[in-house]
């Protein structure tokens, strides 16, 4: 067969594939191009159809490898590890890339322990230097300094977290091949899905309006106007650590370091600091409307639009204004 493409894990869940695979093959291509070798996607699951594996092909992907087989319907950790051992074997990438979502961060490990390689998580950059050596860049030290690490032995092997890398142009013109592979599921994992429930959960990733909470709030109950604004401007909540950490909303709801990276057209913080760990996560945002009652807080270094004052003053009349203009 081929060897030494940059293969992307395209995840696929209730059929579709997660956005991050598109970006993680834009980034391949520079790597591609740069290192003189074709970059592939592979996709595991069940009743995946050509579509799905051209839509990787108009990202980027030259070639797309795809493992389809009933007891794949589900994320199995064990037979989607050993198929993914399998195609290593059988391709011998230089690069693998997993996007940092729940699934990738489970997933990644575990082939990279199966085949001996080395995993940096994390990553929020991947560069090829003047030797053609791979650098995988991460924050490190709660994110107030960026390692950069060159990995010498293959595959390099990265989760790269979603919304850092640039969504490339969707170029249907792209052409390339799609492989379907077989490989015997023969042993036992000893896990049983006996069933599934879909959870409606948010995607703050994915959200073009982000409005965010943080310490300035005093009691839990007081987050319903911060919900309010959000439903009014068609956008999703979301909140500093310390507001997970005492139990008011779920971690899937935190921007930062340690939760989610958001990229968002409007982000508003009320009553949030600006620590390095916060910014971490929200510093992609192109438009930040801060409203803090400290004139130094750190969040108005990197605020387009800062209020000097009181959120349960502020967001009130943010919601009565909103109200007015939606009835006219
Ligand atoms: C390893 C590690 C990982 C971390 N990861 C994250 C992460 O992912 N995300 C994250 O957010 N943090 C993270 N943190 C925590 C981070 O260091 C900060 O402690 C946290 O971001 C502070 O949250 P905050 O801004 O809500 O609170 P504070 O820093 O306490 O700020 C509260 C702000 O509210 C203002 N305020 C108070 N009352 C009002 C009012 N009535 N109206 C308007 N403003 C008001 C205050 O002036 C103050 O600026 C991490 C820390 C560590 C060590």
């Amino acid at each position: 067969m081929f060897s030494n493409g940059v293969l992307v894990y395209s995840e696929y869940d209730e059929g579709a594939i997660h956005p991050v695979a598109f970006e993680l093959l834009g980034k391949s291509r520079e790597i591609a191009d740069r290192l003189g070798v074709e970059v592939w996607g592979v996709i595991v699951g069940y009743r995946i159809g050509d579509d799905k594996a051209r839509e990787l092909i108009y990202y980027g992907a030259d070639r797309v490898f795809i493992y389809d087989h009933p007891r794949l319907e589900y994320f199995d950790p064990v037979l989607y590890r050993d198929v993914l051992v399998d195609l290593v074997e059988r391709v011998n990438p230089s690069v693998f890339l997993f996007g940092a979502t729940p699934l990738g961060r489970s997933l990644a490990p575990r082939v990279a322990a199966a085949i001996g390689a080395g995993l940096t998580a994390d990553c929020i950059d991947i560069q090829v230097d003047e030797n053609g050596d791979i650098i995988q860049v991460r924050p490190a030290f709660t994110g107030n300094i960026l390692a950069y690490i060159k990995t010498t032995s293959r595959p390099v092997m990265s989760t790269v977290r979603y919304r850092v890398m640039k969504m490339p142009n969707r170029d249907t013109s792209r052409v390339g091949e799609i492989i379907r592979l077989a490989y015997s599921l023969g042993r036992d994992s000893g896990i049983r899905v006996l069933g599934r429930i879909s959870r409606r959960s948010v995607d703050l990733g994915r959200a073009d309006i982000v409005v965010a909470g943080g310490r300035g709030f005093r009691k839990k109950e007081d987050l319903k106007m911060l919900e309010d604004l959000a439903n009014l401007l068609g956008g999703v909540v979301g909140v500093s650590r310390p507001l997970v950490d005492e139990g008011w909303m779920p971690r899937e709801r935190q921007v930062g370091f340690s939760g989610n990276t958001v990229k968002p057209r409007l982000y508003m913080a009320f009553g949030i600091s600006g620590s390095p760990q916060h910014i971490a996560g929200m510093r992609g945002s192109e438009v930040v409307v801060a409203v803090n009652i400290d004139p130094s807080a750190p969040i108005f270094k990197i605020a387009d639009y800062g209020i000097i004052g009181d959120l349960y003053e502020v967001i009130p009349k943010l919601i009565e204004e909103l109200n007015r203009i939606k009835r006219g």
